[in-house]
């Protein structure tokens, strides 16, 4: 049954020292089911196909996800435009379904519908101040008319276009998150960590981190350094993490996006539920309570950072109905040897192989 009236808001639930379960990667994993078309990676898909972006939501709220973000990436009028695949749909359509789709399922459970904008072609092109605010004003009114219950800035690869992003969210009086696509080095502009923090805070930001672009560990990292930025200059905001579900060791200031397997062949790469413990763990240590995921991470992955914080949040999700901890699952296996990998020994220890002799284990970033 839907949860009736205002649920706990996402700065009293992180102000509680809650920890907050983001939800995992939309445009990879509906590209990967036929929804999406990449390059353009554009979300059409909460018009065209709404039972599909319904599903994701849905599997990723039995997963453990306390927030739901709009499928609204890259949905400026102007970035829409440049896409060849849509046709007669503007981007108040889809900004309005992908509102309407993400409220449906949170309200399914106790999840917070956050409403997203990403980067603008026009920055890249322009830099002009005012055309690029217009465009997220745009994005915004629709996000208020449907009353989301906060705003995130993600994908941001430039710390000043994100400072031009918060301030004209924050003028809603909605809770603002913003999350830079960046390394340790810092944007594109080379602003360190610690200073894209500061930055992002003064711009009126409420929560700040990192998103996709580079693997778990790495985004903790780089969260551990904005952290840093914002002690020195006493400076005070929650912290956030949603990085890719893909392995990324060699990668530089590029990002994913450089690796040549990039985007059709990431597979290898693919991070295990095991992994996504080790993550959970480590980004709670540093201090992070809001804990999720981007491109790669798929439902069973917002899983594992559920369970893996279970002692903490209190309670498991649904989906751990059908999931033991630890491999427990196959204590009932009619193979003895396969009974032997319920261990959480045996799983935290395993080397997984990727079957194919004559791949490297890493590749060469391009820029
Ligand atoms: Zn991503």
């Amino acid at each position: 049954m839907a949860l009736l009236g205002r649920k706990k808001g996402i700065l009293d639930r992180l102000d509680a020292g809650e920890v907050v379960i983001g939800d995992g990667g939309y445009v990879i994993a509906l590209e990967r089911r036929g929804y999406v078309k990449a390059g353009q990676w554009t979300p059409e898909a909460a018009v065209e196909h709404p039972e599909a972006v319904r599903q994701l939501h849905r599997e990723f709220l039995r997963a453990g996800a306390s927030v739901l973000q709009t499928f609204t990436f890259y949905c400026s009028d102007e970035k829409l435009k440049i896409s060849d695949s849509i046709v007669n749909i503007t981007g108040r359509q889809i900004n309005e379904a992908a509102c309407d789709l993400a409220r449906e399922v949170a309200n399914e459970g106790d999840a917070l519908v956050a409403g997203c904008i990403s980067q603008t072609p026009c920055y890249f092109n322009t830099t002009n101040e005012s055309e690029v605010k217009a465009i997220f004003k745009k994005q915004l009114d629709v996000f208020l008319e449907k009353d989301v219950d906060f705003l995130i800035v993600e994908f941001f690869e430039h710390v000043e276009e994100a400072e031009w992003a918060i301030q004209v969210l924050q003028t809603s009086g909605k809770p603002v998150a913003a999350t830079l696509c960046m390394s340790p080095e810092g944007d594109r502009h080379g602003v360190s960590p610690g200073d894209c923090a500061v930055r992002l805070v003064k711009a009126g930001a409420n929560i700040v981190g990192v998103n996709c672009h580079l693997d778990p560990m790495c985004g903790v990292k780089t969260v551990k350094l904005m952290k840093e930025g914002l002690e020195a200059a006493k400076l005070k905001a929650h912290l956030m993490v949603q990085p890719l579900g893909f392995h990324t060791p060699e990668c530089n200031h590029g990002g994913y996006i450089s690796l040549p397997e990039f985007p059709f062949a990431l597979e290898s790469r693919a991070i295990t539920r095991w992994d996504m413990q080790k993550y959970a763990r480590e980004a709670y240590n540093a201090g992070i309570r809001y804990i999720g995921g981007c491109c790669g991470f798929e439902p069973y992955h917002i899983r594992a950072l559920a369970e893996e914080l279970a002692p903490e949040r209190g309670f498991l999700p649904p989906a751990s109905e059908k999931h033991a901890p630890w491999g427990g699952a196959l204590e009932h296996h009619p193979k003895p040897w396969i009974r032997l990998r319920a261990s959480r020994d045996y799983w935290e220890k395993l080397l997984p192989a990727s079957g194919r002799p004559k791949c490297p284990s890493m590749a060469t970033p391009e820029k």
